[in-house]
């Protein structure tokens, strides 16, 4: 075991967080090294006496499909090489989906658009969702570079916090510029609405630098919550070549993720996706449901087909994940509680 890596951690253990330099060093360990593996375990109990044993479900619904001007060379979207055709999801459906999420334990939900989108209609759909759903109930934006009036406007809607990143190679590996994404970051903290964001999307062609670089924007600025999200290799896309991260990597970055933020007083929770367990045993605490509690009788796994908007399931050409399975998952990792986006425990696992 490498003397400094030891030393790290147990600095770590006694509250101090990595430097940008220890961050790199802890990311370029083998992910089946002993190192990995301390690093992951010491994260795990870290962050279940920081979060308080507890575990938070915000789930996910696509409004707005369409090819995409933001053209990532990863994104199933992308206009370049999809075949998605547009549609837009019923404000009655994203209700009813709102409604099955609450009824699993999710304590919000992101609302994910394209990079372009229709703002009024978006607009429209958050106030009527503030409408329907109990005032605690997160209402998140994943929306396109957009500004500070608007930003004020969705807040005037009832939305409460907001997805973005400056994406990892962005600006090359998408046609967006990453002055553009970092401003609009700067705009959400601006307008009042709590910043949610990862590392992503991770790609086993990521360097320790480059990782680190990216994480460091959710340590140097107040995010609520920070994680990592792996890449799904999207057949037909530029980087599919590449294939995806194995959930122990992915674990690592948590870990690191979690030990860089230990001073950040705002962030609330740190998230993992895909959810798996590895990742709960490394730090991460919260996930993000792809579908809400299936109704009795209901068959649980349900096929992604991009009919009737999407989640990251139809990145997976795989069944949704629903707060079902997320809880179950919680609970085999030793979880005691759900607690909402703002760390205070709502409910027993
Ligand atoms: S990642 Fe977002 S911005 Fe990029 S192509 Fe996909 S939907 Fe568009």
């Amino acid at each position: 075991m490498d003397p400094e890596v030891t030393s790290i951690l147990k600095d770590a253990e006694e509250g101090r967080p990595i430097t940008r330099w220890e961050a790199k060093l802890l990311l370029s360990l083998p992910e089946r090294s002993l190192g990995a593996a301390l690093l992951r375990s010491a994260a795990n109990s870290i962050s279940r006496r920081r979060f308080g044993n507890a575990g938070l479900l915000l789930g996910q619904i696509g409004v707005d499909m369409a090819p995409c001007d933001g053209d990532c060379a990863f994104c199933f979207f992308a206009r370049s090489h999809t075949r998605v055709e547009p549609s837009i999801l019923s404000a009655e459906e994203v209700l009813d989906r709102c409604r099955r999420y609450l009824a699993g334990g999710a304590q919000g939900v992101f609302l994910m658009t394209m990079h372009r989108f229709g703002f009024d209609w978006f607009c429209d759909l958050c106030e009527r969702l503030r409408a329907a759903m109990p005032a605690g109930f997160e209402i998140l934006a994943n929306v396109g570079d957009i500004s500070l009036i608007q930003l004020a406007e969705l807040r005037e809607a009832g939305v409460t916090g907001a997805y973005h990143v400056c994406r990892l190679r962005e600006g090359i590996d998408s046609h967006m510029k990453p002055e553009s994404r970092r401003r609009t970051i700067e705009r959400i903290l601006e307008a009042g609405l709590g910043w949610y964001t990862m590392c992503e999307p991770v790609g086993p062609e990521h360097t320790p630098e480059e990782l680190v670089e990216q994480i460091w924007l959710g340590v140097d600025l107040p995010c609520t919550q920070h994680g990592a999200m792996q890449r799904f290799p999207v057949p037909g896309s530029p980087l599919h070549r590449h294939g995806r991260v194995t959930l122990e990597r992915l674990a690592q970055i948590v870990a690191v993720v979690v030990l860089a933020t230990l001073e950040n007083a705002e962030l609330k929770s740190v998230a993992v996706n895909v959810s798996n367990s590895v990742g709960l045993f490394s730090g991460a605490n919260a996930f993000f449901p792809e579908a809400g509690e299936p109704e009795a009788g209901e068959a649980t796994a349900v096929m992604q087909t991009g009919e009737g908007g999407f989640t990251t399931a139809l990145w997976r050409q795989s069944s949704e994940i629903t707060t079902a399975d997320c809880r179950g998952m919680l609970m085999e990792a030793g979880f005691s509680h759900l607690m909402d986006a703002r760390g205070a425990p709502v409910r027993a696992l």
